[in-house]
């Protein structure tokens, strides 16, 4: 932990400064068009739904008391065959439900809408009325829309067909419709169990979820009325028939719950439920639920008015929810869903209601749970970045993190029905994860430039040091055999130094030679290397430099430390000179030894000869 605080603290730039840039770039996500940005994560976020949904739907097993009945193509041959056109006459229906009858179903529903009679055959609507009349858990469904009123008058509803519903979540908006497809009025009469069976699909054309409460406004003035979804309608008369509830009216709580009986439904901030999907579903003979052709159930309606064997089981139906609905291209009720493009669209309530049932309806984390899960990723990311030091080792470990987070969501979704956010936490987790990496290194170049400069300067002049020298000298040998060229060396020693020292003091020495190796830098290239050689005597290499024109350069330096001045104190003004010996690579030496002794011997000459000076040796 100590080790911790103090990384932070010789730091804190650093960090300060990725903050900032962490901040910055937020602020740019910020304030790109919202509506933009929502899209991009919604979408994305939706892929993931359905990828998890496709990936869980295998092990979720389906109520076995649904059965669906449908007008499937071999079907709709069948019966433009027998009738010449669709819609077929009401009649075939009401046979059909007296068949089912008889075998004591749970429910019959119609995922069908009965719309004003086209009376092709006398009568036949009316037998259908009569069914209606007959059985009390005989269901179908209404449609709302927005059609313009001067199209199509909206209809007044009988008031039976709509339900209570005390709101009391402020978050929720219910989905309202202006206007609405009566169907037979003699149906209104006979029954009360209709429901809407209106499925929007989202901008992406899927349907993920459902409104369960539809409110039915004719022009802003008219009160609001709810409608439930036909499924929902006969979940509840289940769930009080079945589970002796006695559940009367319909409550949204603060939480968005739609509640019904001891069932909480979560619902969206539009007021839908999100299903939760089963099995392989759709066409190609891979259904989930059970599934019989209308065909084959009219082939024994025939058969047990003939008296001769029937083509389907006689207790087929016993104790069965049955839906009735189409699975034909070309009536258009073919829906895509997460797990399937084509979908029957009577498979949406077997679902729902199985959904009900078992209490698996899927609801979303609160935006709370969602943030903490991307804070955590997050930190995790930083933190797998600031532990582990190979970088490959920490690229690994932070791969398998999110496939362990994905592998974590998909859980949640089987096993508890929640939708946790994916893209949000993954994106904001690598971006954090790339920025501490960014710092990461960023932090360590700067601490190896710091390391490097402190083995290889000399703290005082912060010249190069001895060592440094040495090596240098070697390598610029090196180089110039290679690129067949020449280098020359300077060796400078301050003239009466220990005298200076002597009379203005250690201090004022110090600072006096700190300035000369100021000036002596100041005096050549940036390619050139001025050094500490020890004590008061300093080296220069001058790269591809040939004897003549070093010797001009060191005669140049020699001046230039002699005219300039240092103010020691305000009132004290005091000057040193320095005297200098030159070599040349390779004429004057072919090793970093012979190199420096000759110039080592002109410098002793320069001292001989009276100081300040460059000196020479006789050859
Ligand atoms: P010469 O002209 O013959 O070179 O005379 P000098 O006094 O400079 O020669 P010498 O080599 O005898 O003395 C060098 C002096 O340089 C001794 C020491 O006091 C001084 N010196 C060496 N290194 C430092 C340093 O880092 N700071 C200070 N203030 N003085 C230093
Ligand atoms: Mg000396
Ligand atoms: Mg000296």
């Amino acid at each position: 932990m100590n080790n911790f605080f103090n990384f932070i603290s010789r730091h804190r730039y650093d960090i300060f400064f990725g903050f900032i840039l962490i901040l910055l770039i937020s602020f740019a996500v910020y304030i790109f068009p919202k509506d933009i940005t929502k899209n991009i994560i919604n979408t994305l976020e939706n892929k993931t739904f359905d990828i998890r949904q496709n990936i869980t739907a295998k092990d979720k097993s389906v109520s076995k008391d649904i059965i669906i009945i449908t007008v499937d193509d071999p079907s709709y041959e069948y019966l433009i065959e027998k009738y010449g056109d669709w819609p077929i006459p009401r009649h075939v229906y009401g046979e059909l439900v007296e068949y089912i009858q008889a075998q004591k179903p749970k429910f019959v529903a119609f995922d069908l809408i009965f719309v004003k009679s086209l009376n092709r055959i006398p009568g036949s609507d009316k037998k259908l009325v009569d069914t209606f009349k007959k059985y009390d858990n005989l269901y179908t469904g209404i449609n709302f829309d927005d059609f313009d009123k001067e199209v199509r008058t909206p209809p007044i509803l009988d008031s039976k067909l709509s339900s209570n519903v005390k709101i009391n979540s402020n978050k929720v908006n219910i989905l309202t419709f202006t206007n609405c497809r009566l169907i037979h009025p003699n149906i209104i009469d006979a029954t009360d169990k209709i429901g809407h069976i209106n499925s929007p699909k989202s901008d992406d054309g899927y349907i993920r979820t459902l409104p369960l409460i539809i409110n039915y406004k004719k022009d802003e003035n008219s009160p609001d009325e709810y409608y439930l979804y036909m499924t929902l309608k006969i979940a509840i008369d289940y769930i009080n028939k079945y589970e002796n509830e006695n559940i009367k009216d319909i409550e949204i709580d603060k939480n968005n719950n739609l509640v019904i009986g001891k069932r909480k439904l979560p619902l969206t901030n539009q007021g839908e439920v999100i299903l939760n999907w089963y099995g392989d579903t759709g066409l190609e003979d891979k259904t989930t639920f059970k599934y019989i052709s209308f065909w084959e159930v009219l082939k024994s309606i025939e058969a047990k008015k003939q008296g001769k064997p029937e083509k389907i089981a006689k207790d087929l139906f016993k104790d069965k929810i049955v839906y009735i609905g189409t699975n034909v291209f070309s009536l258009s009720d073919i829906k895509t869903v997460p797990t399937s493009k084509y979908l029957p669209g009577v498979e949406i309530h077997a679902t729902l209601l199985n959904n009900i049932l078992d209490k698996n309806l899927i609801h979303k984390a609160s935006l709370k749970y969602n943030i903490l899960i991307t804070v955590l990723l997050g930190l995790l990311g930083a933190l797998t970045v600031y532990r582990i030091r190979s970088v490959f080792v920490s690229i690994a470990f932070y791969t398998l993190l999110n496939a362990a987070y994905l592998y974590f969501a998909t859980f949640v979704m089987s096993k508890y029905h929640v939708w946790i956010w994916i893209i949000i936490p993954i994106t904001v987790s690598m971006f954090i994860f790339i920025c501490t990496f960014i710092i990461k290194y960023l932090i360590k170049s700067r601490d190896f430039e710091y390391t490097y400069k402190l083995a290889t300067t000399d703290g005082l002049t912060e010249l190069y040091n001895h060592r440094f020298f040495q090596e240098q000298i070697r390598l610029k040998i090196k180089e110039a055999d290679k690129t067949k060229s020449n280098f020359s060396l300077i060796i400078i020693d301050i003239d009466f130094f220990k005298k200076f020292n002597d009379k203005y003091g250690h201090q004022a020495g110090d600072a006096v030679l700190k300035n000369v190796a100021k000036t002596l830098k100041s005096c050549v290239r940036s390619e050139d290397m001025v050094c500490r050689y020890g004590g008061e005597e300093m080296t220069i290499i001058l790269s591809k430099t040939n004897k003549e024109t070093a010797i001009n350069i060191a005669q140049k330096i020699c001046s230039t430390v002699a005219e300039k001045k240092y103010q020691l104190t305000p009132e004290l003004e005091v000057n040193v000179t320095i005297s200098l010996g030159v070599s040349s690579y390779p004429t004057n030496g072919k090793t970093p030894q012979t190199l420096i002794e000759y110039a080592d011997k002109c410098l002793y000459q320069a001292k001989e000869n009276g100081r300040n000076r460059v000196g020479f040796i006789e050859e």
